[in-house]
């Protein structure tokens, strides 16, 4: 193998450009050529692809975002627009892929497989919501930010002795709003994969006030519910009028924690090895602190597992 590509697709997440650096270096280092392909598949089909230095990739590791842009694009999706896409490819001379994204940009990569192009995912979403690694580059991050909005949060929260609601991305997952919740020592905490009781979020809220307590924080994460339907539901049984605040894409930027950017920098790595070593279909993620991998099909088809322990761990903390 002599050159390959890397894009990064989907949504964005802090620590795609250290992945991004990784795989240029590794690329470099074992005497390939390193193509950048800029807004995903979108510039994969348009072209999009220039010849990634050394130097292309210096003084990205602390940044946010993603420096080759990223993209959802419908094409890809259908047969033709993975034939312009393989038809781009081979007119480049690219060999192997390397993508970073969520499970959408894994679906992706798999069909090119498929179609005979070498392809290794990188886990780049800040929802932590693929079942096969424990983490996915962006998600420690999130959480970060998540905290660092919560204390911020608590302290006026505390001076006005209000309840407040954060609602946090995730999609369908709720590992961010329960490790920032549990870390930022939330009162309640409402993820999809636990069913919850209104009148038990209503009862800390009566409970914590009875006892003193100045202020009442409620973890929402976004796939559970709206964060203005429960202000109403609680205002209606309680009389309570909680905050609330919506945090939105703040959760997507910021400088990478030190946590992404090494998972970063040792999956990307890893990536560029697995494509040289011939591999393809294949997702690279982090089982137990070791960089693992497993077949694409194989790692979205596991059903992800939540920690119902560490969501007991937040009952018995708030009381
Ligand atoms: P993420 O990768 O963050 O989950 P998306 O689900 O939006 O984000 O997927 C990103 C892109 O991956 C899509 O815009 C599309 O180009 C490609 N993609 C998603 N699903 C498929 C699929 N089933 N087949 C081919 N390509 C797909």
């Amino acid at each position: 193998m002599k050159k390959i590509g890397v894009l990064t697709s989907g949504g964005d997440a802090p620590g795609m450009n250290a992945a991004i650096r990784a795989v240029v270096r590794a690329g470099i280092y074992n005497q390939l050529e390193v193509m950048g392909i800029s807004r995903g598949y979108a510039g994969l089909i348009n072209g999009e692809i220039e010849k990634m230095e050394l130097s292309s990739v210096g003084d990205i590791i602390h940044k946010g975002g993603t420096i080759l842009k990223t993209a959802r694009c419908d094409q890809f999706k259908t047969e033709a627009g993975r034939k312009q896409a393989i038809n781009v490819l081979n007119v480049y001379g690219i060999e192997g892929l390397i993508v970073i994204g969520g499970d959408g940009s894994f679906q992706g990569a798999e069909k090119l497989s498929q179609d005979g192009i070498n392809t290794i995912g990188i886990p780049g979403t800040i929802d932590n919501d693929l079942a096969y690694t424990d983490y996915t580059v962006g998600f420690d991050t999130a959480v970060n930010t998540v905290l660092d909005a919560i204390t911020k949060i608590r302290d006026t929260s505390t001076s006005h002795e209000k309840a407040t609601i954060i609602e946090v991305m995730g999609r369908n997952c709720g590992d961010i709003a329960l490790y920032a919740g549990l870390a930022g020592g939330a009162e309640s905490i409402l993820v999809p994969e636990e069913s919850f009781d209104i009148d038990d979020v209503c009862k800390k809220i009566v409970q914590g006030k009875s006892r003193g307590k100045l202020h009442n924080i409620i973890m929402l994460a976004e796939g559970t519910g709206n964060a203005f339907e429960l202000q109403k539901e609680i205002f209606t049984r309680i009389g309570v009028e909680a905050r609330v605040t919506v945090l939105g894409f703040i959760q997507r930027g910021g400088n990478p924690t030190a946590f992404d950017r090494l998972l970063a920098s040792r999956m990307g790595a890893k990536a560029v090895e697995y494509l040289i070593g011939g591999k393809s279909g294949v997702a690279i993620g982090m089982k137990d602190n070791k960089i693992i991998h497993m077949p694409i099909q194989e790692a979205l088809s596991e059903e992800k597992e939540f920690d119902g322990e560490m969501y007991k761990l937040t009952g018995v903390l708030s009381l």
